[in-house]
């Protein structure tokens, strides 16, 4: 037994639940199959507060070894350092082009930041 498509007359297999060639329900109530495409136009907007967040925390993170290091004269505080990169090794696994771009952006500053604290650590 074969399932005809209403829409395209095409035979399909009595087990298909969709016309394998134009995809119409071949079974009374089922939903047309829904397709998701995720294209550079029709990207989920992006959480404005969330990546200055994010920002401000790679910051904190990664160049509060510096300062607190330079206040205190106490270099171990340096290592803390280490931490801002948490957030730009997240963001730069994103999906969104733009997320990735802010990672890398966060990646750069936490490199900053090290490099600050390890020059009040060595000196
Ligand atoms: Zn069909």
């Amino acid at each position: 037994m074969t399932r005809i498509c209403k829409n395209c007359s095409f035979e399909n297999q009595d087990y298909y639940d969709y016309c394998a060639k134009c995809g119409t329900p071949l079974i009374e109530g089922a939903r047309p199959k829904q397709v998701y495409v995720y294209n550079s136009h029709q990207l989920p907007p992006l959480n404005k507060k969330a990546v200055i967040a994010a920002y401000i925390v790679t910051i904190f993170l990664s160049w509060s070894g510096f300062v607190v290091g330079l206040i205190s004269k106490n270099t171990i505080f340096a290592t803390f350092t280490f931490f801002g990169f948490f957030m730009p090794f997240y963001l730069v696994q994103s999906k969104h082009p733009t997320l990735r771009r802010h990672g890398l952006i966060m990646m750069a500053i936490s490199f900053v930041g090290v490099a600050l604290s390890f020059y009040v650590l060595l000196h």
